[in-house]
């Protein structure tokens, strides 16, 4: 008999013709998953990356249900409430300079959506023609059709491509960062006056396959685009809340991007939310005189902005992510990722292994790469098998864990990985 889940259910990123089943997770407690038989999974992905703090974490959930049982949601125009007050103030003076204000969603791909829109509409506020976009090659910014518009141009889109604007793509300073700079000048030289804006993801291009690469590139680039005028919107919705090893990737820069898109790990991993921050300038360019009318306003917002379950939950996430002790535990993630780093650096049927924060990401030989490299069809059951969720991008193994795993959990994790590259993966070729 089919379960219910695959009667009725559609999975997102799932091929559904070929579908399994679905596991039935009853129970999450730290980074422990448990399956209506009993079955316990270690975490190691976080979740698609929203958890910090662990599962069901009671601080967060205490918080939830206190604001449940006080007031769950009213709309967000006219009417405001504390959580929402308290986050703001937060979010603000963690960021400090230039973050003045905060706009509230519901996901991450509202939240990069939100920030697109912000520097689209300062221009024509501006009344100043720009209708260029610059972002990374292969980029990933979530799947709404903006979001989509600014990623890489890859299986996940094809269908949608004749609908997507036109974006003019550089590559991301990885393999040859002086590349990435000279195409960002041949844009600005052949578009001048004409670039709205530049996206990227700082430090870490997660869905990219975690690709990694240093700050001071970054800065050269936003230093760039902002003698030119250009905004800069940094996407932290997966890197923000200490995931690279500080608060926000931002703090390893010296150039501060305009605009921040943040999601994910913003409630700790609890509630669907997002947040785009941007600094005085652009909120200014949306304010309007009298006789201009409404044609200045932001007329952008969801039914759930500004949940004030969310926006609790976000409260008490921050209030964790504040404590010592998180830091020691970011610490000590970092250093058994860079140790264990070091074990595989030679080992000849890895390509790269590389660390930023609690990030650990471990690129396998293969002629074959993208996330529908057929290594994937291997790794996810295997780990799986061995009761430890690791969803890899194409052939890069990856661990992003929440924060409170113990070094005994990431033992686990490392062994596993290490018996599949033994096991399962032949040299020079890898697959
Ligand atoms: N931006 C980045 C950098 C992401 O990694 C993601 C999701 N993986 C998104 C945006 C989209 O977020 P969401 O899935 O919440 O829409």
């Amino acid at each position: 008999m089919q379960s219910h889940d695959h009667s009725y259910i559609w999975h997102p990123f799932t091929q559904m013709a070929d579908f399994k089943g679905a596991t039935s997770i009853v129970k999450g407690e730290g980074v422990w998953l448990t399956d209506k038989f009993g079955n316990r999974y270690l975490d190691a992905v976080s979740s698609w990356w929203v958890n910090l703090f662990g599962h069901s974490n009671p601080v967060i959930a205490e918080a939830i249900a206190k604001q449940s049982a006080q007031m769950e949601h009213v709309m967000f125009d006219t009417f405001t409430h504390s959580p929402a007050v308290d986050l703001a103030k937060l979010l603000i003076d963690q960021l400090g300079e230039p973050f003045a204000k905060v706009f509230y969603s519901d996901n991450g791909s509202t939240a990069v959506e939100v920030a697109l829109k912000m520097a689209i509409q300062y221009w024509f506020n501006k009344n100043e023609e720009k209708p260029l976009i610059i972002a990374f090659n292969s980029a990933y910014h979530g799947d709404t059709f903006g979001s989509m518009s600014v990623g890489g141009r890859n299986i996940f889109n094809r269908a949608y491509e004749p609908f997507l604007f036109d974006v003019k793509h550089i590559e991301p300073p990885i393999h040859n960062p002086d590349n990435s700079i000279s195409q960002l000048e041949q844009l600005i030289e052949a578009n001048k006056g004409k670039i709205a804006a530049f996206i990227f993801e700082p430090l870490v291009m997660g869905a990219a396959g975690m690709q990694m690469y240093a700050p001071e590139h970054l800065d050269k680039l936003i230093g760039l685009a902002k003698e030119n005028n250009i905004i800069c919107i940094a996407d932290e919705v997966m890197t923000g809340f200490g995931r690279t090893g500080k608060f926000f990737a931002i703090d390893y820069l010296k150039n501060k991007p305009d605009i921040i898109a943040l999601s994910k790990g913003i409630t700790g991993g609890f509630m669907p939310f997002g947040a785009t921050l941007c600094s005085k300038k652009i909120f200014n360019a949306f304010l309007s005189n009298p006789s201009d009318g409404f044609v200045k306003t932001f007329f952008h917002g969801h039914s759930y902005t500004g949940n004030p379950i969310a926006c609790a939950a976000a409260v008490a996430s921050f209030s964790l992510l504040k404590l010592p002790k998180t830091w020691d535990h970011i610490a000590m993630i970092n250093s058994l990722h860079k140790a264990f780093a070091e074990q595989l650096r030679f080992n000849k049927k890895v390509e790269k292994v590389e660390v930023t924060g609690t990030i650990l990401a471990v690129r396998l030989k293969s002629d074959n790469s993208g996330y529908l490299n057929p290594l994937r069809e291997k790794i996810y059951p295997f780990f799986l098998s061995r009761k430890i969720i690791l969803r890899p991008l194409g052939n890069v193994i990856y661990v992003l864990p929440p924060y409170v795993i113990n070094e005994q959990e990431l033992s686990l994790v490392y062994e596993a990985i290490e018996e599949f590259i033994d096991s399962e993966i032949t040299e020079n070729n890898g697959y």
